[in-house]
C-alpha cells in the first residue's frame, strides 16, 4: 500500500477511536470540558521516572506569566470541586520532552490525551471504566472499515486486565521493567503503585504506597495511561509538594481552591496518539500523525 494510503487509513482509525471516545464518555454520563491550553501552573510532570522533559513551555501575556498543559489535572480537580460531576477532556498537551526521546517510540513533545476525573471514585472504579471502554472500542472498531483496508484486525481486548505492583515487575524485569514486560503480555495490564507526582493519592494507612496505576499494552507499545486516587487534603498537599520542592507561588491559585477543600476523586489520562499506534501496530508513534511531533525532530510545518 503506497505511503499516502496507509497514512489515510492510520488517520481513519484515530477519527473511529475519537467518535467512539466522545460517544463512550457521553454514554457514561460524563460531562466533556473543552480544553484549556494556557494556566498559572499546570503538572510538574515529576518525580515521575517516565518523564524527561526538559522544561515548562511559558509565555508572558500582559505581565503574567502563563504555562501551556502538560497535562490539565489541576484543572480537573478544580472543575471537580466546583461541578460535582464525572469530567472528561481530549486535551491537547505540550511535553518537552528530551531529543532522545525519539528512540522510544512512544514519545510526542505535542499529543492528545482523554483525560477524566470522577468524584468520590476509588482505583477499582476507573479499571472498571477503563475496561468497559477498550471492550467497547474493540467491538465498534470492528465495524470500521479503516482496518481492512490496512489489512490488521482490530486488537481484542480481554477484561478484565490483570494488576501488578510496580515492586514485582521490578524484581522480574529489572528498574526498565515497561517494554520488557510489554513485550512479554498478551492483553493489557495494570501497573500499580508508583511514586509519583504530589496529587497521586499517598494510602494513609500505608506511607510510600500510593494509590495510582498505569496501563500498559503488550507487544512492546507501552504506557497506554496515567492515573491515581487524588491527595485531596490541602495538608497533605502541601506536605508532598514540599517533597517535590514546588515553587508554591506557581501553584497559590490551586493552592486557594484546595484549601477551601477538594472533593475526593480518581481519574486517569490515556494517550489518543499511543492508543492508535497500538491499533495500527505501527512501528513509531509519528507515523499516526499527520503533523509529526517527535522529540529531537525537525518541525517542517
Ligand atoms: N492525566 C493524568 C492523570 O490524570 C496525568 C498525566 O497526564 O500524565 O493522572
Ligand atoms: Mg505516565
Amino acid at each position: 500500500m503506497a505511503d499516502d494510503a496507509r497514512l489515510v487509513g492510520k488517520l481513519s482509525v484515530a477519527s473511529d477511536v475519537i467518535s467512539a471516545t466522545v460517544e463512550f464518555f457521553h454514554e457514561e454520563g460524563f460531562i466533556q470540558l473543552l480544553p484549556v491550553l494556557l494556566g498559572k501552573s499546570t503538572d510538574p510532570l515529576g518525580p515521575d521516572p517516565g518523564s524527561s522533559v526538559i522544561k515548562t513551555a511559558e509565555i508572558e501575556y500582559l505581565g503574567a506569566q502563563l504555562r501551556l498543559m502538560n497535562s490539565m489535572i489541576l484543572h480537573k480537580q478544580v472543575a471537580i470541586k466546583k461541578l460535582g460531576k464525572k469530567i472528561w477532556i481530549l486535551s491537547p498537551n505540550i511535553r518537552l520532552e528530551k531529543g532522545e526521546r525519539k528512540s522510544t517510540k512512544k514519545h510526542l513533545f505535542e499529543f492528545t490525551q482523554a483525560d477524566f476525573e470522577i468524584p468520590n471514585a476509588k482505583k477499582e472504579d476507573v479499571w472498571a471504566l477503563v475496561e468497559r471502554y477498550y471492550k467497547k472500542l474493540g467491538k465498534r472498531l470492528r465495524k470500521s472499515e479503516a482496518f481492512p483496508a490496512l489489512g490488521i484486525e482490530p486488537f481484542r481486548f480481554k477484561t478484565p486486565f490483570k494488576v501488578y505492583e510496580t515492586h514485582e515487575l521490578e524484581e522480574k524485569f529489572g528498574a526498565d521493567w515497561e517494554i520488557p514486560a510489554s513485550l512479554k503480555a498478551k492483553q493489557p495490564f495494570w501497573a500499580v503503585c508508583h511514586k509519583r507526582e504530589f496529587y497521586d493519592k499517598e494510602d494513609p494507612a500505608n506511607p510510600g504506597h500510593y494509590l495510582n496505576y498505569d496501563l500498559v499494552y503488550p507487544l512492546g507499545f507501552g504506557e497506554a495511561l496515567s492515573g491515581g486516587e487524588r491527595e485531596n487534603e490541602y495538608k497533605r498537599i502541601l506536605e508532598r509538594m514540599g517533597r517535590d520542592r514546588l515553587g508554591m507561588d506557581v501553584y497559590s491559585a490551586y493552592l486557594k481552591e484546595a484549601e477551601q477543600g477538594f472533593l475526593p476523586s480518581a481519574g486517569a489520562g490515556f494517550g489518543v496518539e499511543r492508543l492508535v499506534r497500538f491499533l495500527t501496530q505501527e512501528e513509531h508513534i509519528g507515523g499516526v500523525q499527520l503533523f509529526r511531533r517527535v522529540p529531537g525532530e525537525e518541525i517542517t510545518i
